[in-house]
């Protein structure tokens, strides 16, 4: 009777009772539109009263926190702390990271409709900046934690939340400090963070974007250096037609197209949920025989897939000159690259040199490799395997497909010292960026029931990689 009693006990120890969900939405909802109405935004914001507001919730459910803040030499009225929370396991596996960031891009307060940060509820929705980057993943990762605690989950592994500053635009003082200065804080075998979500397009749930890697931003600026003198004698020395020609040469060059694991699986599983036209592009990419054309549609079509393709090179800036009857002695021009993780940029470099082959363009590095470069976050280990097998629960029917990102997230840092990342994101309508509700736009907002799914999603997968098996 007593062996029974101690295993009952255990059992349900094991087992915990799922969270009240209607509790947590209004929990969650709570929270999420105390911490909207923040102005965190960099510039013009502060991340501190959201680390001040985490910090209190956490104090109320028993959860020690601490603050780690790089020191302001240039103005110490400016604090941006980061927060890292940590529920302890048995320390039989190696720890799980859960990040959101506590910043959000500025804002232009006329453009709104609704106030950047009313939190304004309408229609189902809620407005302001911050909804769908990054104070959704940041509501989801700290009631993940939160609920972890109060419902006593026994752990294999410890449990971090990681409320990090400066990811947009300014990791310095957020994520590479903390690798840098505090790594044992934060140090684990899997990170959850943004860049993933899952697409709905016209009502229909299509799939589970799970961000794996990304590119590595690199930047060069090109400078043409010639002999000054009257524009009404034209030099063939001219550095602004040495500068003209460089990009035009750089702009009509393809870097080979490279797949890795992720792109690969990327779109062999897109392929199953694409148009006919669109999965017989995607299941041709690898076709000695259609790639070349599948490329070239791509590169006019397909902008995003066809970057997903290569290291990809964008000229964006361009300076020359400053009247017209004088041929200056100088012109640049601003490179974007962003190179595949695996890229060797060395090698790249000297592709891009013989590419531009004109010994009066200059090749000068402004921004190159500002970002580690890592390998792909694997497909085949417990972590993503218990993505996908969470994603079916609670966004049936739809593949979940790996993905890598165009542009660069704070996970690069964490890839860089092995750790296995993955990008998550709530439900958000395909239609919705193009209208202007999306990331960064003057209108950005989410789903409050997409909120709800997400934070359930994200308990379930934390808990069922951390919990004692
Ligand atoms: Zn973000």
């Amino acid at each position: 009777m007593m062996r029974f009693v101690l295993i009952a006990i255990f059992v349900t120890s094991l087992f915990a009772q799922a969270p009240d969900w209607a509790k947590v939405e209004a929990e969650t909802l709570k929270h999420f539109t105390e911490i909207v109405k923040i102005n965190s935004a960099d510039p013009g914001g502060s991340e501190k009263p959201v680390v001040d507001y985490i910090k209190k919730v956490l104090d109320a459910e028993g959860i020690e926190s601490k603050i780690f803040t790089m020191e302001n030499f240039a103005d110490p009225d400016i604090i941006r702390p980061n927060l890292i929370a940590r529920l302890k396991g048995s320390g039989k596996k190696k720890p799980l990271l859960i990040v959101g960031h506590t910043d959000t891009v500025n804002v232009d307060e006329k453009k709104w409709t609704h106030g950047p940060f009313s939190a304004h509820r309408e229609g189902g929705y809620v407005y302001g900046r911050g909804t769908v980057d990054d104070k959704d993943n940041l509501v989801a990762a700290m009631m993940s934690i939160i609920l972890l605690k109060r419902q006593k989950v026994q752990l294999d592994r410890d449990v971090i939340f990681m409320a990090e500053a400066g990811e947009e635009g300014n990791p310095a003082i957020g994520v590479a400090f903390l690798v840098r200065e505090h790594y044992p804080e934060i140090d684990a075998e899997y990170c959850l963070a943004e860049g993933g979500s899952v697409v709905r397009t016209a009502g229909t749930l299509k799939m589970v974007s799970v961000q794996t890697t990304e590119k590595i931003p690199a930047g060069v600026r090109l400078v043409a250096n010639g002999v000054a003198g009257h524009g009404s004698v034209p030099l063939q020395s001219n550095a602004v037609v040495h500068i003209a020609q460089a990009v035009a040469k750089v702009a009509a060059w393809q870097p080979p197209m490279r797949l890795n694991d992720t792109t690969r699986t990327y779109f062999e599983r897109l392929a199953t949920v694409a148009t006919p036209e669109e999965r017989a592009r995607y299941n041709g990419l690898l076709d000695p025989e259609k790639t070349d054309a599948i490329q070239a549609w791509m590169a006019a079509n397909d902008p995003r897939h066809n970057s997903m393709l290569r290291t990809s090179v964008s000229p964006n800036i361009i300076k020359a000159g400053y009247r017209r009857n004088v041929i200056p002695s100088e012109a640049e021009a601003t490179l974007d690259i962003r190179a595949l993780p695996d890229e060797d940029l060395k090698k790249f470099d000297e592709q891009l040199r013989s590419v531009i082959n004109d010994p009066a363009v200059k090749i000068v590095r402004d921004g190159w490799a500002s970002r580690p470069g890592a390998a792909p976050s694997s497909l085949t280990n417990e972590a993503f395997k218990t993505i996908e097998a969470v994603a079916k629960k609670h966004y049936p029917g739809v593949p979940t497909i790996p993905s890598m990102s165009t542009g660069a997230t704070d996970m690069a840092f964490l890839r860089s010292k092995g750790m296995q990342c993955y990008g998550i994101g709530p439900m958000i309508d395909s239609e919705d960026g193009p209208k202007g509700f999306g990331a960064h736009s003057d209108q950005e907002r989410i789903l409050e029931s997409s909120l709800y799914t997400f934070v359930k999603f994200h308990y379930d997968l934390v808990e069922e990689l951390a919990k004692v098996k």
